[in-house]
């Protein structure tokens, strides 16, 4: 490494850590615990929460100052998202309107796109989500319904959306749509809808979910929805599979950093509690099978951070590939949750409580193995690569 490398890593490491201090104030402000304890109640981050979070320069921080944003990049997305893992908020939508719905705008979007667009979402005028999967359709995207006919200078949406995160309280979505339903993958475009006062546009209910529950998931309805052509992101039709893929690895790799973030967050939690709680006149920590089971998920948890921040470069380089990001969204998610399970086990009965904290990531963990592409489906890319 040359000396202006070393600079340059200096450099960043410290402005991160100045963006994890902002972040703290900002989260002890605005989400003590008795707010977070009413997100959870109502399955949903109160919208002028957002707002606060935009004002704060947490929205878009990769997305250039000319946009709106605080000009940084991925490793300034995935330090938010880590901060707010570690303060247990997993599920508010965040990280997906900073990493993934801003990302496209910027990417595909054109000039006239991203000025109309990016600055909203940097403000928190705006909150972003994308909606991919419907009910007959999530692994397998080419297989969705929900079409787009264009009529004059319109398009007309019709189709159903599930799982949808932001769902609730989303102004801006990234609809993916069949433009031309006999070109198969050619046939997909990306829509942006924006959804106030959108005629046809229903939110369905708030699902109920196993865990993440401060966050909005929902079902959405199109019902004829007319939107002008000028909001199909690029000015092509036919690229959104194209699109979706070269985004997913950034995608995967996001989810990579939730994991790891959580995987800290239990060993953090585990550790504080074995080390208070006695049995047999002992700290549990002193029992040789507790130091075993840390010091194993101490080492996967080490080992698995490598390989993460090792994509996170090549991401930074412009040479994330399907097959790395599928890697470490496969290894980084299976890894946390057999970290956090034997971390609930290390608490006892305690642990099985949803007032303990470790429970609460228990069940918020789950679902890394299955959004943003099940394992199954991570292995499926992996095996395409061999
Ligand atoms: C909390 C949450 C938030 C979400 N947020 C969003 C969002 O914001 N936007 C969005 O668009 N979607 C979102 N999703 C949807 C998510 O990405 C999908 O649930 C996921 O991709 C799996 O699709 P599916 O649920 O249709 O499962 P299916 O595709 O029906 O899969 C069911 C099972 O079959 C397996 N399977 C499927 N195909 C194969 C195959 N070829 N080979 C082997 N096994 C296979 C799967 O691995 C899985 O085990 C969210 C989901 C959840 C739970």
């Amino acid at each position: 490494m040359t000396t202006k490398d070393s600079a340059a890593d200096f450099s960043i490491a410290g402005e991160l850590s100045v963006l994890a201090d902002g972040i703290i104030g900002f989260l002890d402000k605005h989400a003590p615990p008795d707010a977070v304890s009413r997100w959870r109640q109502n399955g949903v981050v109160d919208r002028e929460v957002w707002r606060s979070a935009g004002a704060a320069g947490l929205l878009c921080p990769s997305m250039p100052s000319e946009y709106g944003g605080a000009g940084g990049d991925f490793r300034h997305e995935a330090m938010i998202l880590r901060q707010l893992m570690l303060r247990g908020l997993d599920g508010w939508g965040i990280p997906l309107h900073n990493g993934i719905v801003a990302p496209y705008i910027l990417h595909y979007g054109t000039e006239e796109q991203r000025i109309r667009w990016l600055p909203r979402l940097a403000d928190g005028t705006l909150v972003g989500a994308i909606a991919m999967t419907e009910p007959g359709a999530g692994s397998d995207l080419q297989g969705i319904r929900c079409k787009a006919v264009k009529e004059g200078g319109f398009y007309r949406i019709s189709g159903t959306k599930t799982f949808i995160t932001n769902g609730q309280t989303a102004d801006l979505i990234i609809v993916v749509c069949k433009t031309d339903p006999d070109a198969g993958s050619r046939g997909i475009s990306l829509l942006v809808v924006e959804t106030a006062q959108l005629e046809g546009f229903r939110r369905g209910r708030n699902l109920h979910k196993l865990g993440m529950e401060i966050g909005d998931t929902s079902e959405l309805f199109f019902d004829d929805v007319r939107v002008p052509t000028s909001n199909l992101l690029g000015e092509v039709e036919g690229q959104g599979f194209a699109q979706l893929m070269r985004q997913l690895p950034r995608e995967r790799l996001l989810i990579a950093h939730e994991c790891m973030a959580i995987i800290d967050y239990a060993l953090e939690l585990t550790l504080a509690y074995v080390r208070e709680r006695q049995a047999f006149g002992k700290a549990l920590i002193e029992f040789q099978n507790t130091s075993f089971v840390l010091a194993g998920a101490k080492t996967e948890a080490t080992v698995t951070k490598v390989f993460v921040d090792h994509c996170t470069q090549l991401l930074l380089d412009g040479a994330l590939d399907a097959a790395m990001a599928s890697m470490a969204k496969l290894n980084s998610s299976e890894t946390a949750c057999h970290i956090v399970d034997e971390c609930l086990q290390l608490h006892g009965g305690y642990g099985y409580m949803n007032e303990c904290p470790i429970a609460q990531l228990y069940k918020d963990v789950r679902v890394k193995r299955i959004y943003g592409g099940t394992s199954e489906i991570m292995k499926l890319l992996i095996a395409r690569a061999l």
